[in-house]
């Protein structure tokens, strides 16, 4: 099973554009992912038609039964998180509440106990592209994204593997926290995209830095790539020293943008583009890099 990550150091560089171009030309020769479950955007593009959803639990969070507490105050006093509000009874600041547990352990009234805490969901699409999208949506103010995005590779996986296809083309959370390593952990190559910028340059080299650890091939794409000579020289001599493959270099143009606010890839806007016929050329190149590097 090969697994083609779409990734950026940082956001806005164009990398859900990008992913959802390459979507476009696997058609339904792919199960795709989103893994950027805090700020999913790939359903814009794809029009995602939901077949299944499922509800994701990973925290949990103190109840007290406001029947059973005598207010005798010993669960305030070992929350180290403030979520415990004093009154008659006492009451959990679910916000707040970390899930620790310890409020439970010392309620003489055994008044507390621990509840599953919805965090979010995921789900199982069709998209107007005709693969299949596993994808997520975690709750406001939830944690645990890097389990989500884990919960989302593992569904991909199971979908690819229903569907007797070999590949599945995620687009990776942007920055470097868990979301991304997550995505990173058993990926077969990515293609990270970067922009000529100090930020694009500092964000390129960090989570290059997390997929050479986990000894996921590489390549990059510089998008905006005439902004600024200098700072594309930079990126070119820092991908060249590391021996990272350079995909491919796509100017800066509008239509990027035009495209997504008219929820259509690029490739079908305009697909006499410069950037559209770039990206159609270097997809067959990806797939053809990755073959070498199968994971089971
Ligand atoms: S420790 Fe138990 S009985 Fe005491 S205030 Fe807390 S919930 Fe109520
Ligand atoms: S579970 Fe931990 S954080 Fe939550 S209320 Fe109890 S002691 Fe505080």
């Amino acid at each position: 099973m090969k697994e083609i990550v779409i990734i950026s150091g940082k956001g806005g560089t164009g990398k859900t554009s990008i992913t959802a171009a390459f979507a476009y030309l696997a058609k339904g020769s792919v199960v795709l992912a989103d893994c950027d479950v805090d700020a999913s955007d790939l359903h814009l593009l794809l029009k995602p038609e939901i077949k299944r959803s499922e509800n994701f639990y990973s925290s949990q969070v103190a109840v007290i039964d406001g029947v059973a507490c005598t207010s005798c105050g010993a669960c305030y006093d070992v929350c180290h998180f403030d979520a415990i509000i004093p009154g008659t009874p006492y009451k959990i600041d679910l916000i707040s509440c970390e899930g620790c547990g310890y409020c439970e352990k010392v309620c003489p009234e055994k008044a507390i106990t621990m509840k599953a805490n919805l965090d979010g969901q995921w789900f199982i699409s069709t998209t107007r592209l005709g693969s299949h999208l596993a994808h997520a949506r975690l709750g406001i103010g939830a944690e645990n994204s890097g389990k989500l995005v884990s919960v989302v590779k593992n569904v991909a996986k199971q979908l690819a593997q229903m569907l007797k296809l070999d590949t599945i083309l995620i687009d990776g959370p942007p920055g470097i926290s868990c979301p991304v390593i997550s995505t990173l952990s058993g990926a077969t190559f990515a293609v990270i995209v970067t922009e000529p910028t100090v930020s694009g340059l500092h964000d390129l080299k960090r989570v290059y830095e997390i997929a050479r650890r986990f000894r996921v091939g590489t390549g990059v794409i510089i998008n905006k790539a005439d902004i600024n000579k200098n700072n594309y020289n930079k990126i070119r001599e820092f991908i060249d020293i590391q021996g990272i493959k350079h995909l491919a270099d796509l100017p800066y143009d509008t239509t990027f943008t035009k495209a997504m606010t008219e929820g259509k890839t690029i490739i079908e806007y305009t697909p006499d583009n410069i950037i559209s016929r770039t990206l159609a050329n270097i997809w067959p190149q990806i797939l053809r890099l990755t073959e070498n590097t199968k994971k089971q």
